[in-house]
């Protein structure tokens, strides 16, 4: 398989592994064969992206800060950044809101259907509902304080505090810039050997990744529920993938008219960090690769893509903010609920904030379209309907989310000129053989 670019081996290991799950569903022993011998080894490809997370971003970043001239080049960066991710959101948000007005996917399911759905999902909705309740009891300035974390070691020790380790790595990276040369070049050239060392480790985990999505996708297959909700749910799933693609079509644009460069460029590029966001459902889990693949294959400077992404993956999520918006109206017109233009502008209020607030990991966003639902006055039982499709659109809607915070990496770093040309301009140029 030497001669083949790397995106085509992941491609044919997510067309094998939804293959095998398929014949597998047809035995008997088949769920229980793929679960105990195949399964495995999807989590361990997981386990070990999400392994040099935590590392890549300390190294990475710590070493992008301080690699800046001066401190005001970082707030000119942030304050670019930010903007970018909100403006972004809004107008996912938006794209969503104006496709389910016009399609109206919740009003071609019949009442049955829509007793059948709540029924059978009813508890994990609540489920949900508990998750999203702890999240919403906290005061309106815990966000901040939860960014301050009182202990490094704890906080890198879990992936879900990835806002707090970026915190701890820039104010790190700060305090480099200001301590004499001859103190922190020892400690720059640490982080930079550091950083190239996980860099390597994404090659070698890359290599395995045909082998990785094969095992997810067989085991999500030979798990998933029986297809035929699916059909009373098809246009809503519909509604969100178109909005899905135009949002991805709206990225290309932008990259287009600001970078001047073509749709091929960028999507050859970030298409094996998509593949992967599809076959993880996780823009955490993604997020070594997305960094790799922008820096060393869109040509983004280390000091913005290791400033950018990390930040992106945790509070820039375009897609689940556009699924957020869909889902929320779809489930107000199965209810036959009526909503007006000021709930539809608090969606796009909600859903913005919810979607910074979901974890990049699978699922998320449908546990923070718990608030989304509860500010609009939209039954939160109708969260039980939409379960059944879940999963499929959770993985489509990350790529969206891992493409948005690539083409804003871009963005910004044009606008701070550090966009240069890409180090990597065959594809597997560095990736082992
Ligand atoms: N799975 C998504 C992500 O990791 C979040 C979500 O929408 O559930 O980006």
């Amino acid at each position: 398989m030497k001669s083949i670019a790397l995106h085509w081996k992941i491609l044919i290991g997510m067309v094998l592994g939804i293959l095998f799950g398929l014949i597998m569903t047809r035995f008997g022993f088949g769920k229980e064969f793929v679960g105990d011998w195949i399964k495995p080894f999807g989590k361990i490809f997981i386990n070990s992206l999400k392994l040099i997370a935590v590392p890549l971003i300390l190294a990475s970043l710590i070493k992008g800060v301080s690699d800046l001239k001066d401190i005001s080049q970082l707030s000119k960066m942030g304050g670019r950044t930010i903007g970018m991710y909100i403006i972004t959101t809004v107008i996912a948000v938006s794209i969503g809101l104006v496709l389910v007005n016009i399609i109206k996917p919740g009003t071609s399911i019949s009442q049955e259907t829509r007793k059948e759905l709540v029924a059978q999902n009813i508890e994990k909705a609540d489920r949900y509902k508990k998750q999203a309740e702890i999240q919403k009891s906290s005061g309106p300035l815990s966000a901040l304080v939860e960014l301050v974390p009182a202990n490094i070691v704890k906080a890198a020790g879990n992936n879900r505090n990835m806002l707090q380790v970026i915190f701890f790595a820039i104010f790190f990276g700060i305090s480099l810039i200001l301590v004499p040369d001859s103190k922190s070049k020892t400690v720059k050239d640490f982080f930079d050997g550091f950083n190239e060392v996980i860099l390597k480790m994404i090659d070698l985990i890359m290599l395995a990744a045909p082998y990785g999505v094969f095992a997810l996708l067989a085991s999500l297959v030979v798990e998933s529920p029986s297809l035929d909700l699916f059909e009373a749910l098809g246009w809503y799933a519909i509604t969100v993938i178109i909005g899905l693609f135009l949002l991805l079509v709206f990225y290309n644009v932008l990259v287009f008219v600001f970078i001047r460069k073509k749709p091929s460029f960028f999507i050859k590029g970030i298409l094996p960090a998509q593949l992967l966001a599809f076959s993880t459902s996780s823009s955490a889990a993604t997020l070594p690769v997305t960094m790799e693949r922008v820096s060393e294959h869109l040509g983004v400077e280390e000091e913005v893509s290791s400033f950018v992404l990390p930040i992106g993956a945790t509070v820039n999520m375009d897609g689940t903010s556009l699924y957020q918006a869909v889902a929320a109206v779809f489930i107000a017109q199965a209810f036959g609920m009526n909503l007006g233009i000021e709930a539809q502008l608090g969606i796009i209020l909600t859903a913005t904030l919810a979607s910074i607030g979901s974890a990049a990991v699978p699922g998320a966003g449908m546990v923070m379209l718990v608030i989304v639902l509860a500010q609009a006055g939209i039954p939160e039982a109708g969260l039980a309907l939409i379960f059944a499709i879940d999963r499929p659109l959770d993985m489509l809607r990350t790529i969206a989310n891992v493409t948005g915070d690539a083409t804003v990496s871009l963005l910004v770093a044009k606008s701070v000129g550090k966009l240069g040309e890409p180090k990597v301009k065959n594809w597997d140029d560095n990736y082992v053989k």
